[in-house]
């Protein structure tokens, strides 16, 4: 199918690695020109390269961090305008126990998956209604429709922003501006190997066996490749996809246990 993107653009932030990258990567093989933001140079500038060379398109790097102001400065001083606007933002740290965190990481929660991504909508949803063509697609949790362990503390904010999300949506819809959040169970990136290692360390197992436990938590019996997401993503914003939003769709492999 062709997703009528070719020369549009897209702005996706946390894209270096993982998911993001992967969304970058799946809508630069449809033709759309993509800048990404990641906080570290080196990999970014790596990822940037690879998807030039893949697949042909303008790739924009900017290295800043999207969860302060001044970073989302930088990354929308890059690409004022885009298309299609991804938002992300890297896991929440590894706490066992919520009651050793203070005042400001709660602050650093909310910044990072609730006023982050709201900002960058903030700055680029109302060009998009004037061009009449928009894609907002947020990379969330599926800790938004189920608990699950220490990316709990993710929960709250994620579930404040889909609230949000589900009211704005259905603002902006008839001006073919659509917003769909996509809620990753597990897909194989650093994060989750990382997350992985820590898991296995405390359970005192090793890391293979770790990742055949994890895999078994989901119906499909596997940890799902990332670029299968950032597939997903660029169906999303395509132009067949302007009836679909306000929509929570996760890709989980049929790990959450509820029939909607
Ligand atoms: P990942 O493999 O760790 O990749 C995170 C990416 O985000 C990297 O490119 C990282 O680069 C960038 N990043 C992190 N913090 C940033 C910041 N403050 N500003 C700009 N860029 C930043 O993570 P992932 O697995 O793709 O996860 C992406 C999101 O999905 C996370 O919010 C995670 O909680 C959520 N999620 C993922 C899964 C899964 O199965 N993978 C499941 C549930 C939820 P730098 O470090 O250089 O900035």
């Amino acid at each position: 199918m062709d997703l009528g993107l070719a020369g549009k653009t897209a702005l996706v932030s946390a894209a270096s690695r993982g998911l993001g990258r992967a969304c970058a990567l799946s809508l630069a093989r449809e033709g759309v020109d993509v800048t990404i933001v990641a906080r570290r140079p080196g990999p970014l500038e790596e990822t940037a390269g690879d998807i030039r060379a893949e697949t042909g398109v303008r790739v924009t790097a900017v290295a800043a961090d999207i969860t302060d102001a001044e970073g989302r400065a930088k990354a929308l001083a890059a690409c004022p305008e885009p298309d299609i606007l991804v938002t992300n933002t890297g896991g929440p740290p590894h706490v066992s126990d919520f009651r050793r965190l203070g005042r400001d990481d709660w602050i650093a929660l909310f910044d990072a998956y609730l006023v982050a991504p709201i900002s960058l909508i903030q700055a680029t949803v109302d060009g998009m209604i004037e061009r009449r063509f928009g894609r907002i697609v947020n990379i969330t949790s599926i800790v938004v429709k189920m608990p699950g362990g220490s990316l709990e503390l993710s929960a709250g904010p994620r579930a404040g922003f889909t609230g949000f999300v589900a009211g704005l949506a259905r603002q902006v819809v008839r001006h073919n501006v659509t917003i769909n959040n996509l809620l990753p169970g597990s897909l194989d990136t650093d994060r989750v190997r990382e997350n992985m290692e820590v898991r296995a360390r405390q359970a005192g197992c090793t890391i293979d066996e770790m990742y055949t436990r994890r895999a078994a938590e989901a119906p499909a019996g596997r940890i799902a490749d990332p670029q299968e997401f950032g597939d997903t993503c660029a169906f999303l914003s395509g132009v067949q996809a302007g009836y679909i939003t306000g929509q929570n769709l996760l890709l989980d492999g049929g790990r959450f246990p509820g029939t909607f």
